[in-house]
């Protein structure tokens, strides 16, 4: 049960980063734009600017990386520095407090290099405001001294590379957002492009896997290569004491079986939020603050972590009066969808 909020942190098919990922495995991140998988339209733009940024000898533009966690952001941030051959420096929305501490970062790069900022919704505004001037003409002004005394000096700062990751794109100030000059959109995956990214880690971690198996794991890995990685993990062990090693599909379907992941990748926290809806709202519209507050959940989360999936696998629908759940959820949870009342549900049912 996940009646605890630490439990659904430590869901296993929760899309953020967890220690026990251990993402910095040697070769486990792709380094190049052709062993990146999938996001094949933001793969063929970037590979575009980036070709035409090189000729040009400049470095590439601003670039701002949206979507789910787990997608493969800071992926794509380290891709592009090893592509463009210069250095990435990452940082993180919340670990920026005070200007003096961007200043500081932006004022250490070197000629080209890539800053990635995770979370840059998370900037506060004064913050925020350093980085105009460094995005728009290179340079950082400073306060040195305090009252009448204080005056600014601008510091010129090498030409770089600002990287943005937001899961929540619409949370970012206008007057940020338009200085980025590449915006880009990172889609869950498919299971067939996950399979190839469970193959391909398998290969590089030494689990034995044939195309079967990997195939069950990334179809329930609710679209996310995080997710996929830490199932593949988690299958191994499994695979490893009770199986005598080697992963195939019913090796794959026990595991996961196990571990209560349905064959859609939903646990016991996204079939709770449905019966929640269910029982409680007739399966909706519900607000999503009402629908949190029942869950015992922030709204955020549910937002960004839980029904993207579910909107993906067409379950749940965000309408203009609140979350509806779909005649496929119902049928999914066994059960039989209400007769239409509403106008709403019509389109639906
Ligand atoms: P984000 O920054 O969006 O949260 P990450 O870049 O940290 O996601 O990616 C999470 C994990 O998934 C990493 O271990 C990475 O190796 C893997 N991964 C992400 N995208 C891909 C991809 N397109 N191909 C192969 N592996 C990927």
């Amino acid at each position: 049960m996940f009646d605890e909020q630490s439990d659904f942190e430590n869901r296993m098919v929760a899309p953020d980063y967890a220690p026990s990922d251990n993402e910095t495995e040697p070769g486990l991140r792709p380094r190049t734009l052709q062993e990146y998988i999938g996001q094949s339209k933001a793969k063929e733009n970037l590979a575009i600017y980036m070709e035409a940024a090189k000729a040009r000898g400049e470095s590439l533009d601003h670039v701002l990386l949206h979507g789910p966690p787990g997608l493969g952001k800071t992926t794509l941030a380290g891709i592009i520095a090893n592509e463009m051959g210069v250095n990435l420096r990452i940082t993180s929305g919340p670990a920026i407090e005070k200007q003096g501490d961007l200043a500081a970062l932006l004022t250490n790069l070197s000629e080209g290099d890539v800053l990635f900022i995770d979370e840059i919704h998370r900037l506060s505004r004064t913050v925020e405001e350093i980085l105009y001037p460094a995005m728009e003409e290179h340079a950082v002004d400073i306060i040195i001294g305090k009252g009448p005394s204080a005056r600014s000096i601008r510091l010129e700062l090498p030409h770089f590379t600002l990287i943005g990751a937001t899961t929540r794109s619409g949370q970012l100030a206008a007057p940020l957002r338009d200085r980025f000059g590449v915006i880009l959109r990172l889609e869950l995956y498919s299971p067939e492009e996950l399979a190839q990214i469970v193959r391909r880690s398998a290969g590089i971690l030494g689990i034995e896997i044939d195309d079967e198996g990997a195939l069950e794991i990334a179809s329930r890995s609710r679209g996310t290569p995080r997710i996929a990685n830490r199932l593949l993990r988690r299958v191994r062990d499994v695979a490893q004491v009770l199986h005598g090693g080697a992963i195939t599909l019913p090796v794959a379907r026990a595991a996961l079986d196990r571990f209560e992941i349905d064959e859609l990748g939903l646990d016991d926290f996204d079939r709770r939020m449905m019966r929640t809806m269910i029982r409680n709202y007739g399966g909706g519209p519900v607000g999503l603050e009402t629908l949190a507050a029942s869950l015992g959940e922030e709204a955020v989360t549910l937002e960004d972590v839980v029904e993207p999936y579910l909107m993906q696998l067409g379950f749940l629908s965000r309408t203009a009066r609140g979350r509806v759940l779909t005649a496929a959820a119902y049928a999914h949870l066994g059960l039989t969808p209400p007769a239409v009342t509403t106008g709403e549900q019509q389109q639906f049912f």
